[in-house]
């Protein structure tokens, strides 16, 4: 007779390398049986102010992570059940189903996630079954850092200062070779089309310079190609705020976030790369951003849902709670009349992608201009990004609003001087607003009234950046 089987649950862990839960099930003597639920809830569901919870662009890489996962569990004689609807109602019939002896899990630690978790948790207890829960999400474990958890510091500086050099970072965990699959569902199950997630089915960017498709297999690929093919990482941190393209950043953080690819390994990647090619300031400046994802996690699960919260993890008071959908529709839409927030954000409705230096100005622009409540941004993002995080959105949303962890009271970014030093040329504004494409560099940042120009009249007064 078989062994009962155990069920593993993926969720933002859609890889093989470095995957604590099936390393754990598949090091046992049991069959085990790989489970994906694309929940209804995210995919069909929307934020509190109604934008769609997951955009086109992030549900079109994860269908193409998921079919990889399969593909790639195949490759190892296994296969993926595929299943839409609420994962606590779905995996709670399957191991009904199957017998399963246990859930295994890596563990989420934000409040939609937890809740689901939880739910299934509790169902399950009914059937006399327990959920395993393994990690897999950041570079350092809880339980190695110098602090608890609760103590965390609120600056990343502070951070940075006690980890990065007493804090060693595990090894990534290989890739099995072999999986022991239980046959016992029949019924397979397919990812479901755009279609029947209610999007429409051609959704593409290939049409521009960033073109990202989800998968392991992608994301292996693209570090690779970052660090040995092009030997691109030496000079990362001259072009890291760069805008046009693919190349002048990593572009990790797609796969990073549904967790094709493990941080773990990149950074074991870079330290091989340093040791066979040289380290400089640009590979140890990669090691130091995946730093602040693992920071902006730290101080979720210190805060829990404050990060969430309009006054943030600082509980600050002082905050415009304004909601001017007139005013905002402006700023998603890319049609405020400041080219270089208009490029930015023409660039996310497009591909689902803004590069880091865009990030920071269009939110900057949304609280400190245009004095709006900042979770309206943040919830966009949240719907819009292919790299969404709950951890990296909300702290760095924190961040710029002056509700997080930056210890500077009243930052403040001058889109003008931020456009001309990031975008000298312009040739970012002309990529994304054609419309401004026969203007000179004099009146590409702030196009002059009267020009003959489809292009709306700016709502912030430009004199104010002068
Ligand atoms: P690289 O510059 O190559 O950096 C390498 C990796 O380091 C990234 O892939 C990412 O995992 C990590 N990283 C870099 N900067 C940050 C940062 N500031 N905070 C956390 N991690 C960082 N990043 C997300 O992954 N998901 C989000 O939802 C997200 N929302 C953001 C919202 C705002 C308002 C801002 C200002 C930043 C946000 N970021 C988010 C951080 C950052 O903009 C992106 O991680 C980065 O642009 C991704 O491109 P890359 O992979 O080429 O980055």
């Amino acid at each position: 007779m078989e062994r009962r089987p155990i069920l593993v649950w993926f969720r933002q862990d859609l890889r093989l390398h470095d995957n604590e839960a099936l390393t754990k099930a598949v090091s046992s003597d049991q069959p085990i049986i790989p489970v994906y639920v694309f929940d209804e809830r995210v995919f069909k569901g929307t934020t509190g102010f109604g934008f769609r919870k997951t955009g086109q662009f992030r549900a079109k890489f994860l269908l193409e992570c998921v079919e990889n996962l399969k593909s790639n569990l195949k490759k190892l004689g296994a296969d993926l059940i595929i299943r839409t609807g609420r994962p606590e109602e779905e995996i709670y019939h399957l191991v009904k189903e199957t017998h399963a002896s246990s859930v295994y899990c890596n563990r989420e630690r934000t409040d939609e996630e937890v809740k689901v978790q939880d739910n299934l948790e509790k169902s399950l207890w009914t059937l006399g079954i327990e959920i395993q829960y393994f990690r897999g999400k950041m570079l350092f474990h809880t339980g190695d850092l110098p602090f608890p958890v609760s103590q965390t510091p609120d600056i990343f500086t502070h951070f940075r200062k006690e980890v990065e050099k007493y804090v060693p970072v595990r090894e990534p965990l290989p890739t099995p070779t072999k999986i022991s699959f239980s046959s016992i569902i029949k019924d397979i199950g397919s990812t479901p089309s755009l279609k029947e997630l209610d999007f429409e089915e051609s959704v593409g960017t290939e049409e521009f310079d960033i073109s990202l498709k989800g998968g392991e297999g992608e994301a292996l690929a693209r570090l690779r190609y970052y660090l040995w093919d092009t030997d691109l990482i030496k000079q990362y941190k001259e072009t890291r705020n760069g805008l046009l393209g693919l190349d002048y950043s990593s572009k990790l953080s797609p796969y990073l976030a549904a967790g094709c690819l493990s941080p773990k390994l990149v950074y074991q990647e870079v330290k091989d790369y340093e040791r066979s090619k040289g380290g400089n300031k640009s590979t140890y400046w990669l090691i130091f951003e995946l730093l602040w994802r693992d920071f902006f996690r730290f101080i979720a699960k210190k805060y829990g849902n404050e990060i969430f919260k309009i006054s943030g993890t600082a509980r600050q008071r002082k905050v415009s709670k304004l909601i001017d959908w007139e005013i905002f529709n402006k700023w998603a839409s890319g049609q405020t009349g400041v080219p270089f927030i208009d490029a930015n954000m023409r660039e996310l409705n497009r591909t689902g992608f803004m590069s880091n230096r865009g990030r920071q100005n269009v939110a900057s622009f949304l609280v400190k201009d245009l004095k709006l409540n900042w979770l309206l941004g943040a919830e966009y993002f949240e719907s819009l990004l292919i790299d969404y995080d709950p951890c990296s959105n909300y702290g760095n949303w924190n961040y710029v609003a002056g509700v997080g962890s930056d210890p500077r009271e009243n930052r403040y970014f001058n889109i003008m001087t931020q456009a001309k030093r990031y975008d000298p040329d312009g040739n970012f504004i002309r990529y994304w607003l054609p419309e401004l494409k026969e203007l000179g560099e004099s009146s590409i940042f702030a196009p002059k009234k009267g020009m003959s120009i489809d292009y709306p009249a700016p709502i912030v007064d430009f004199s104010k950046w002068n």
